[in-house]
């Protein structure tokens, strides 16, 4: 089966400092991969160059075969591929229909709203806070206007930079669980986390970074049991 992203030895370095160094990973269609590592290992580098927003200065990207290498990021948008970055970065001040209908300008005006009611079958909190502004809704609710904005480009693969960063555990819980839902539809996902446990418990895969490099790839079960992965995460 062809590969949906297949990313080889990808390195990256901010005025000469290397934060990125040997990255190879890849996505299968139908895949949830989690990348995982500490503060500073490098994956939000490594998701800003797969979505163009940094250009690699070695390796290789590839998307549904075809070479993506250094493509800017409105040429890997229409591609196929939509960064979530880290943050949620919603606009506060614009309702969330506002910000729905804005994630998908790259599509034609006649086709927004249908992509709007598919968003909201997935969503329906946020069909019935359609109007409400998008700076008053709960950190959960942002993270999932976040991920339901992007998911109005039609990508085939969606990249998710900690999705759960400052979330309580039951939020995480239910943000998860729209992930799962997101990737039934047939979309592919590579989710860059902290939270091991909970990413690992809903990914098919997953890759560990350290200091730049991929240290260990695998299962979700053998990532769990493996004795680095207990020792460097979870305290053990
Ligand atoms: P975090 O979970 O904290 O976001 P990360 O694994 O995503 O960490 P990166 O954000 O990719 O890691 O950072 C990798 C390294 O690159 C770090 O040492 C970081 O300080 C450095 N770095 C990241 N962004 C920049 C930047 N814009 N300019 C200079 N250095 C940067």
């Amino acid at each position: 089966m062809q590969s949906l992203l297949d990313v080889s030895g990808l390195a990256f370095a901010y005025d000469g400092a290397a934060a990125v160094r040997d990255v190879s990973l890849s996505v299968q269609p139908g895949e949830i991969v989690a990348l995982l590592g500490a503060n500073g290992a490098g994956k939000s580098t490594t998701v800003r160059m797969i979505a163009g927003v940094l250009t690699p200065q070695k390796g290789d990207i590839r998307f549904a075969g075809e070479v993506l290498t250094g493509s800017p990021s409105h040429v890997v948008v229409r591609r196929g591929i939509t960064l979530v970055p880290e943050g949620r970065l919603v606009f506060p001040q614009m309702t969330v229909m506002e910000n729905l209908q804005l994630g998908a300008h790259i599509k034609q005006r006649g086709e927004i709203a249908a992509l709007v009611d598919k968003a909201f079958a997935l969503f329906p909190r946020l069909a019935e806070r359609r109007g409400q502004l998008a700076g008053s809704m709960s950190g959960g609710e942002q993270q999932m206007l976040a991920i339901a904005r992007g998911l109005m480009a039609e990508p085939r693969l969606i990249i998710l930079d900690e999705p759960s960063l400052g979330l309580m555990p039951i939020v995480v819980q239910e943000v998860f669980k729209l992930i799962e839902a997101v990737n039934k539809s047939g979309i592919g996902v590579l989710l860059v986390e902290q939270n091991l446990h909970q990413s690992l418990r809903i990914a098919h895969r997953g890759y560990v970074l350290e200091k730049g490099s991929v240290v260990l790839a695998g299962t979700g079960q053998e990532l769990l049991a493996d004795a680095y992965v207990q020792k460097a995460f979870l305290g053990r």
